[in-house]
């Protein structure tokens, strides 16, 4: 029995899931044929079902896709020489990769430039940390823990970049050694671990000495729920990582517990699992809010203003003001509402 449970914000979807799920859903808008996407668009299990069930293919190679094809990169980012296979084949190539992710991959170019090496801080399998290696391969180092930094021997001309979405308490032990083993170690300004990342952390970590246990939403593979579950465990409080409600059956909660998702869980599928939970009270905690906006991509924005022009020359635009087919007003219009139009 759950006597209390306590919501917490921020969780759920982040301002780069919000663009990349819009993005394709304009792309399935604009294009009236199948839509081949690279990688998952985002890490979640029921949006890729949605999204399969409305045209859209999933692949993990270029060699997968048609000649001529629409293609989508995802939200966590793509090797160079990648991008330049699907270019070659494709006949529309759209990237939406995270503004996050793009910072770290410029990055990893800028040290590359200087003959930098490159310590970079990730989990091996991940699709954000093989596209970003993959922007300088040859001088890239995967660490995954302090051990793996111990064994390099890289000279003393070192930068440490970090995947965005770890937990903190996998990126401060690794960035402490690093600092002590190379003296002139270099780090970019602003840290690689993103805003969403860090908030989602900082939420739950200031609720837990209210709670029992928390229950984390998302998928297996979303890192940055992993790295959720990790924070909580790593204090001594139990967490349970559940994707849906039938999840939930072979957990058994009680007392007072928190309740938050990573960044690419639809916030339906947190209200769902509430419900199953069934708490004799409900408190909203919310330690900050998020504002932050990130655009649809450049090149998808200017294939939607072509194809609107196109279309205004057939219409009567005096009684059809929005000429854009309604991007003007993106910023307004969220994800769960692409997600339920589909
Ligand atoms: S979790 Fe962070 S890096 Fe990943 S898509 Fe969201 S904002 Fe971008």
């Amino acid at each position: 029995m759950v006597n209390k449970l306590y919501l917490v914000t921020p969780r759920g979807f982040c301002a780069g899931v919000e663009m990349a799920i819009k993005a394709l859903h304009w792309l399935l808008k604009i294009y009236d044929e199948t839509i081949y996407c690279y990688h998952e668009i985002v890490h979640n299990k029921w949006i890729v079902k949605e999204f399969e069930k409305n045209n859209v293919i999933f692949v993990e190679d270029p060699s997968e896709i048609p000649e001529g094809s629409i293609v989508m990169l995802s939200a966590h980012g793509t090797a160079p020489n990648v991008e330049e296979q699907f270019n070659s084949i494709s006949s529309v190539t759209i990237n939406s990769v995270c503004p996050l992710v793009t910072k770290v991959h410029h990055e990893a170019k800028k040290f590359t430039s200087s003959n930098t090496q490159i310590i970079y801080v990730g989990h091996k399998d991940h699709d954000e940390a093989k596209g970003a290696l993959g922007v300088s391969p040859d001088n890239m180092h995967l660490v995954e823990d302090i051990n793996d930094v111990k064994s390099l021997d890289i000279g003393d001309n070192v930068a440490l970049l970090a995947q965005t979405t770890l937990a903190l308490s996998e990126w401060e032990p690794i960035m402490e050694f690093s600092k002590d083993k190379f003296s002139n170690l270099k780090m970019p300004r602003k840290s690689d671990l993103c805003y969403a990342t860090t908030n989602r952390q900082e939420a739950i970590l200031a609720i837990l000495p209210k709670v029992e246990s928390v229950v984390v939403v998302g998928s297996e593979n979303s890192s940055n729920t992993k790295a959720l579950v990790s924070m909580v465990q790593n204090k001594g409080v139990s967490a349970n990582r559940v994707d849906n409600v039938r999840d939930l059956e072979n957990i058994n909660l009680k007392g007072t517990v928190a309740v938050t998702a990573g960044a690419s869980a639809p916030d339906h599928i947190v209200y769902e699992i509430i419900e199953k939970i069934n708490p004799s009270s409900l408190e909203y905690f919310e330690l900050k809010q998020e504002v932050e906006y990130f655009p649809l991509p450049q090149q998808l924005r200017k294939n939607i203003r072509l194809i609107s022009d196109f279309l205004n020359n057939f219409n009567d635009s005096e009684n059809n003001p929005d000429t854009t087919l309604g991007i003007s007003n993106d910023k307004e219009w969220t994800a769960t509402e692409a997600l339920n139009s589909l």
